[in-house]
């Protein structure tokens, strides 16, 4: 078993414990009613007693009978309350883990794959937990002590079930191995056929406009193909050992029946004793058929597992921080030497960066696309870690902050902004849990939102689908600008939050925007260099290193980047596009 998976299953020992000792009772009622079973019959039929002599053990039997189905309903119950508990705390921890690692750890790994971690994954965990690992316990004790019992009862017998038994672990280990590999196969199949599957749905506009839907469908087709032929593999191996089990529990009972028979006619043998061991035997065997199977049931779960383990155990990306609140936030905020390199990258995303935004000043980040300014966003939301370098406010090291506190205390646009299923109403109550109708309306209202809300037939309360669906870009935006008022705190951070609105839609929207940049720090980075100038300075961004800073003025005065965009955004029939597309040697948008 899993180390960690051994750890989780130890949390809930006494409940394993009495899942195991039912399965061990079981066990010994078994021999008990094939005791029971062959006094009956010795005295009724060897005996000639009648059979209301023999009532008590008539009632002896069904008595066993109705204490062992007992048994399995208390036994299954447990098992699968065990399995769930383990299940929820695992699912738990999961979501927890991926929540706390953050957008850019998100990025990184396949969401369709980590949905399917987190839903069938943690799902094949329970027939692994609740019937697998109890087998394993229970075939080590019940046939250890049918085999006593036997041995005590007549020896040949018993030699016989010592000499064939280790024929069956053999072969389950033989065949194991195989379904192992398959099963891998199969868990990575499926895991790329989801992440697959949730790319082409969130990405069917493009793949539409391109005209490559029908290819992707083919794609899907073959990747089920693939995952279907992996399934018939594992079940073939499945089917295969479930055989090998049967015949040689067949084989061996038969020669345990020979030995019995043999000896019962020739009188070396009582009639009592012969039965007793016939009626035995196949128990013997059962516990190790029921392991065999339940083995294969477990083994999606044992692939599950270690997927679940590497989640979990993955090196934090954002643990670094403290538990520092502060009361106030007239802090400016200072980059000093800050650079940050994303896992697998070779170059650093940003560089020996060192700057100071000083509180209630508005600063514009601009630069070509790639050049670091999205990144030096997730670093002060505490997305990612500085990997050198400090970023402070006022006095205090990023590092020490409470990064959930500080979240809480930053207004952040993005270009996509989430717009959640559900009503437009609890989008809202996001940002403030226990706004009143009156401070809904007035955020609406400043975010210009109303406009539109107002048309909706049910307003406030309408439904709007995953992702927004049903919304404009525009909308959407609007209504992120919404939740900003209402969170009404003092830091905005915004990346570039018209990018994706036409024109005139920007400009609207844009005037929306500075009402709530008034008053407040932030830091804006900017897609068109009109916004940009608006602001109180600009930061120039290139390759991940800050090159030029000042009002847009001063900028303008001294030759460099700056400069360079700006004559390239004057340049005649791209005015007003906001696009950098001219300009050689620098990427494609600001
Ligand atoms: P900008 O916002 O200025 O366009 P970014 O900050 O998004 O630039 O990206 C800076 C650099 O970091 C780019 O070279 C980009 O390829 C890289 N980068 C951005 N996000 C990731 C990520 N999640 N993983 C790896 N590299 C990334
Ligand atoms: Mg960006």
């Amino acid at each position: 078993m899993h180390p960690r998976l051994l750890r989780e299953v130890k949390s809930v020992r006494v409940l394993m414990g009495l899942v195991v000792l039912q399965g061990v009772l079981s066990g010994l009622l078994i021999i008990y009613q094939a005791y029971d079973l062959a006094d009956i019959i010795n005295r009724v039929y060897i005996g000639h007693e009648h059979l209301s002599q023999v009532q008590y053990l008539l009632g002896n039997l069904l008595a066993v009978i109705g204490l062992r189905a007992l048994l399995t309903l208390f036994g299954e119950s447990g098992a699968l309350s065990l399995a769930t508990r383990i299940q929820s705390r695992l699912r738990l921890r999961l979501s927890k883990r991926i929540l706390n690692a953050g957008p850019l750890y998100i990025n990184r790994e396949h969401a369709g794959e980590l949905v399917n971690t987190l839903t069938k994954g943690v799902e094949d965990l329970e027939p692994y937990l609740a019937r697998y690992i109890p087998q394993v316990a229970i075939t080590a004790l019940v046939p250890t002590i049918i085999l006593i019992d036997a041995l005590v009862k007549d020896w040949i017998t018993g030699v016989i079930l010592l000499v064939t038994l280790p024929l069956i672990p053999f072969f389950m280990i033989l065949i194991g191995r195989q379904a192992e590999s398959k099963t891998q196969k199969q868990w990575q199949l499926l895991s790329r056929l989801s992440a697959h599957f949730l790319d082409i749905l969130q990405g069917l506009t493009t793949l539409k406009l391109m005209g490559q839907s029908v290819q992707q469908a083919h794609g899907i087709e073959r990747a089920s193909d693939e995952f279907r032929r992996a399934t018939m593999s594992s079940l073939r191996i499945a089917f295969l050992s479930a055989l090998v089990l049967e015949l040689l529990a067949s084989l061996s009972m038969a020669m345990v029946a020979v030995a019995i028979g043999l000896r019962l006619i020739s009188g070396l043998m009582a009639f009592r004793t012969a039965f007793f061991l016939l009626v035995l035997v196949p128990e013997f065997y059962i516990p190790w058929r029921a392991l065999g199977t339940r083995f294969h049931d477990g083994l999606g779960g044992m692939e599950a597992v270690k997927r679940i383990f590497q989640i979990l155990d993955a090196p934090q990306p954002i643990t670094a921080f403290g538990t520092r609140k502060l009361s106030n936030l007239e802090y400016s905020l200072k980059f000093e030497n800050v650079g940050f390199t994303y896992e697998g990258r070779e170059s650093p995303a940003v560089e020996g960066m060192t700057a100071c935004l000083h509180a209630h000043e508005r600063i514009a980040i601009v630069g070509p696309t790639g050049s670091g300014k999205t990144t030096v966003l997730s670093l002060l939301m505490g997305f990612a870690h500085p990997t050198t370098g400090l970023i402070r406010l006022g006095e205090v090291p990023f590092d020490d902050l409470d990064i959930e506190w500080w979240r809480t205390q930053v207004s952040f646009l993005t270009q996509n902004p989430y717009i959640f299923s559900g009503t437009l109403r609890d989008n809202l109550l996001m940002a403030k849990a226990d706004a009143t109708d009156e401070e809904l309306k007035a955020a609406l209202d400043m975010s210009g939102a109303m406009e539109f809300v107002r048309h909706l037939p049910q307003g406030i309360d309408s439904p709007v689908g995953e992702r927004g669906r049903g919304l404009s870009g525009g909308q959407k935006q609007r209504l992120a600008l919404a939740r900003a008022f209402l969170k009404d705190v003092s830091i905005v951070l915004m990346d570039e939050p018209t990018a994706n609105l036409d024109a005139q839609t920007e400009a609207l929207l844009w005037k929306d925007l500075e009402k709530l940049l008034t008053g407040r720090t932030a830091l804006v980075v900017a897609h068109r260099l009109s916004t940009a100038r608006r602001l109180d300075r600009i930061w120039v961004m290139n390759q991940g290193h800050l090159v030029q800073e000042g009002t847009a003025r001063e900028l303008e005065s001294v030759s460099g980047l700056y400069r360079e965009l700006s004559e390239a955004y004057r340049a005649p029939g791209k005015e007003g596009e906001g696009l950098y597309a001219a300009l050689s040697g620098h990427a494609e948008t600001l």
